[in-house]
């Protein structure tokens, strides 16, 4: 994914994929993680179109995962 600058500033950054894994399940909506090229930080996109889900995790998403 081509990831244009300026972009990243104004997202937050993390500092490893759990942590941005770990912000995205917080959220109400899907969230995937990906590593920028810029900074070399994660950030969340809301886009999922054409990111290879795993299907452990489609099942999850479905089912509803428990809290915490
Ligand atoms: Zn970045």
């Amino acid at each position: 994914m081509k990831t244009r600058p300026g972009i990243c500033h104004r997202k937050k950054q993390y500092a490893t994929r759990e942590a941005a894994e770990l912000a995205a399940r917080e959220a109400p909506f899907t969230l995937r993680a990906y590593r920028c090229a810029l900074c070399r930080r994660f950030h969340l996109t809301s886009r999922t179109k054409g990111m290879k889900i795993p299907r452990h995790e489609l099942d999850a998403l479905r089912s509803g995962q428990p809290k915490g």
